[in-house]
C-alpha cells in the first residue's frame, strides 16, 4: 500500500475590506476557503486574532507547512512588518506576521499581495516554466511582480516592483506617492472606471463597460483604444528594461473582462520597444482569477520551504 502524502498552505488574502483565507494543496488546489471583514477600526491585534480564527476554519484537521499572508506594503519580510499602508490605518509597524505565527503556532511568511500573485501565477498559472515573468495587478491601484533570471525582485529593503509608479505623464495628476502622473493613475481598475464616467457619463462596472464595448459603443471604442496605448507605454518600459518571456495582466481589471486588452496593448508596443524583445513575449490575462490572492499567498509558503 502507498500513502500519497499530500502537503498542504493556508494562504491569507488581507486587504482593506475584507480577508480571505483558503487551504490549498501543493498543486494549488483549494480545499476549504473563507472570508471574513477585515476588523480595521479595532485595530491590528483585533485582526491578527481574526485572522487566526480564519485560518483555523480552513485548516480544520489538517497538517499544514506554513501560512502565508499576501498584504498591501510597503513591508519587511523579515520581521513580518507592515511599515505603512493607507487602507489599513492604524497597522504602522505592527508585526502582524509574527503575532499571527505567535497564535497559530506555526511559521509565517508575510510578502507584498502583488508579489504572491506573482508567485502564485509563477507557481500554478501562467508563468509556469517562466524564469523571466513580470506580474501586473490592475485594482485600485497598480502593483507587480517582477521575476528575473527565477528570482524575484526585492530591491534593498523589500520595496522593488513598485511598477504602478512609474511615470507615464510628467505633470499630470498628484499620486499619494508623492510623484505626478504615476501610471497607476491613469491605468489601474479605478481609473478605468473613471475614465469611463468621463467618456459615458455613467458610473458603470468594468464588467458594463467591456460589454459597452462589445456592443460597438463608440465611446467605449475610444476609451479602450486610448487605455491601451497607456498600458502599452508604461509596459514597453518594463520589457525595454527586465526582457520578460511573459506578461501576466491580473486583477480586479482582468478578472471582469479585461482579457481582450492583452492583445490590445501587444500591438501598441510594437513601436515602443526593440523588435528582438518581442519576439517570442507573449501578454496574457491571470489564470487564477478571483483566487489570485489566496493561492499566491499559500504559494509563498511552497516557494520559501524549498
Ligand atoms: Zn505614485
Amino acid at each position: 500500500v502507498y500513502l500519497i502524502i499530500m502537503t498542504y498552505a493556508v494562504g491569507v488574502d488581507l486587504g482593506g475590506t475584507n480577508m480571505r483565507a483558503a487551504l490549498v494543496d501543493e498543486s494549488g488546489k483549494i480545499h476549504a476557503h473563507a472570508k471574513v471583514r477585515t476588523p480595521v477600526e479595532a485595530g491590528p491585534e483585533a485582526t491578527a486574532v481574526a485572522m487566526n480564527a480564519l485560518v483555523s476554519e480552513v485548516r480544520s484537521s489538517e497538517t499544514i507547512i506554513g501560512i502565508g499572508i499576501g498584504s498591501p506594503g510597503p513591508l519587511s519580510r523579515t520581521e513580518k512588518m507592515i511599515y505603512q499602508t493607507p487602507n489599513l490605518p492604524g497597522f504602522d509597524r505592527f508585526p502582524l506576521g509574527q503575532r499571527l505565527q505567535d497564535l497559530a503556532g506555526c511559521t509565517v511568511f508575510l510578502d507584498n499581495d502583488a508579489k504572491c500573485a506573482a508567485y502564485g501565477e509563477a507557481h500554478f498559472g501562467r508563468g509556469k516554466g517562466r524564469n523571466n515573468m513580470i506580474l501586473m495587478t490592475f485594482g485600485t491601484g497598480i502593483g507587480g511582480g517582477i521575476f528575473v533570471g527565477g528570482r524575484m525582485l526585492y530591491g534593498k529593503s523589500d520595496g522593488a516592483c513598485e511598477v504602478g509608479h512609474l511615470t507615464l505623464y510628467p505633470g499630470g495628476h498628484r499620486c499619494p506617492c508623492g510623484n505626478r502622473g504615476c501610471f497607476e493613475s491613469y491605468c489601474s481598475a479605478t481609473a478605468f472606471k473613471r475614465r469611463a464616467f468621463d467618456k459615458s457619463g455613467h458610473e458603470m462596472g468594468g464588467r458594463e463597460i467591456f460589454e459597452a464595448f462589445d456592443q460597438g459603443h463608440a465611446w467605449a471604442l475610444d476609451l479602450m483604444k486610448e487605455f491601451a496605448v497607456d498600458m502599452a507605454i508604461g509596459t514597453a518600459s518594463l520589457v525595454n528594461i527586465f526582457e520578460p518571456e511573459t506578461i501576466v495582466f491580473g486583477g480586479g481589471l482582468f478578472s471582469t473582462g479585461g482579457g481582450p486588452l492583452c492583445a490590445w496593448v501587444q500591438d501598441a508596443i510594437k513601436d515602443r520597444c526593440f523588435k528582438s524583445s518581442q519576439r517570442g513575449l507573449e501578454i496574457v490575462p491571470s489564470a487564477l482569477g478571483g483566487d489570485a490572492g489566496v493561492l499566491g499567498a499559500a504559494s509563498l509558503v511552497f516557494h520559501l520551504r524549498q
